[in-house]
């Protein structure tokens, strides 16, 4: 899977170029900046500590929450200020891939917030938004099992791909499948789908996808290192 056919020149495999920058929000616990392409994401976490409203209380582990929020100037035409369906379900479904990675058991009584800003959307904001969150609890020195890595194949223009932009999510035959994983063991945390597509390109996006994330998990590593090593 070499040639490229695709609008920016990438090979069908290959995600777009990546950017990850940890520690950019002073007034956060941890934070993080990843930029797939034109998406970008800021990530910052919060916690653990003292939760709010008082009644979300679990006697038993912490609550992750998980904010998602595109700002109006991500997208081209101007995008209303504040949180709509679509933002809270991408709240959920992010704090639902996030979660087994944390050991939420041992900060009984508390809150870890996440807040995720989409600073300019091409395509793939809850994966880039993933892959922040998942920077930036690092970061904020949080217990975790391991990262999360997440990044969306799919197929446009009869094409099986990695990543893919907002122009080929707007192909008449698009199919868009977000991942997340933890890599070491391989668990998969995320898969949503969007389209209609066989069962046998099913499995093969899904192995597309999960090769990207393990691309974007040595990158992840390094950033880290990066971070702690100067
Ligand atoms: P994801 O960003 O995770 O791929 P979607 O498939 O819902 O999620 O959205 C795909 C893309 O569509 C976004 O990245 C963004 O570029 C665009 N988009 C989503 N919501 C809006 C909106 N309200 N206004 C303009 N563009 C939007």
């Amino acid at each position: 899977m070499t040639k490229s056919e695709r609008t920016d020149n990438r090979k069908l495999d290959e995600i777009r170029p990546m950017k990850m920058k940890i520690g950019v929000i002073k007034r956060a616990d941890g934070s993080a900046e990843v930029e797939f392409g034109d998406t970008k994401v800021v990530a910052a976490v919060y916690g653990p500590r003292q939760i709010h409203p008082r009644h979300q209380e679990r006697p038993d582990r912490s609550v992750l929450r998980c904010r998602y929020n595109m700002l109006p100037f991500s997208v081209s035409d101007r995008k209303r200020p504040g949180y709509d369906r679509r933002s809270t379900e991408l709240g959920k479904v992010i704090t639902e891939s996030l979660q087994p990675a944390l050991f939420l058991e041992e900060f009984p009584k508390t809150a870890i917030d996440i807040d995720m800003e989409i600073t300019q959307a091409d395509a793939g904001t809850r994966t880039t938004a993933i892959n922040a969150a998942s920077l930036a609890l690092a970061h904020a020195g949080i217990p975790m099992r391991d990262l999360v890595t997440s990044v969306a194949a799919g197929r446009a223009n009869k094409k099986l791909l990695l990543d893919m932009t907002k122009e080929e999510e707007d192909a008449p035959d698009a199919v868009d499948l977000p991942v997340a994983m933890m890599p070491r063991t391989g668990k998969i945390t995320l898969l949503q789908m969007d389209g209609i597509v066989s069962p046998e390109d099913i499995e093969k996006i899904v192995d597309i996808a999960e090769i990207g994330c393990m691309k974007i998990y040595e990158m992840q590593k390094k950033a880290l290192l990066e971070k702690y090593s100067s």
